[in-house]
């Protein structure tokens, strides 16, 4: 049987435990509208391209994760989904 363990608490769970909550969070950047015009088409995209891959390899992996796009898993008990749930964010 699969064991897992409170995220929050360390309480130990079973996987069909019904006091087992997972809770899954996404964070990425807010997207504006994109507005293309006929000059942004004209333009020379491969200087671009060549300069964002030559800035993308010059920066830590985990940071280009920061600032695009990162997923969260946590496993949690009962108690500690109750509290998660009353403030997702740690404030109430
Ligand atoms: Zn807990």
């Amino acid at each position: 049987m699969i064991r897992y363990e409170c995220d929050k608490c360390g309480r130990r769970l079973d996987a069909d435990d019904p006091r087992h909550f997972i809770v899954k969070i996404e964070v990425y950047a807010a997207a504006t509208p994109l507005e293309i015009s006929r000059d942004d088409l004209a333009r020379d995209h491969g200087n671009e391209i060549r300069r964002l891959i030559d800035q993308m390899s010059q920066t830590d992996p985990d940071e280009i994760e920061n600032r695009t796009y990162r997923r969260f898993r946590f496993d949690l008990c009962g108690e500690c989904q109750r509290a998660f749930l009353t403030a997702p964010l740690g404030k109430r």
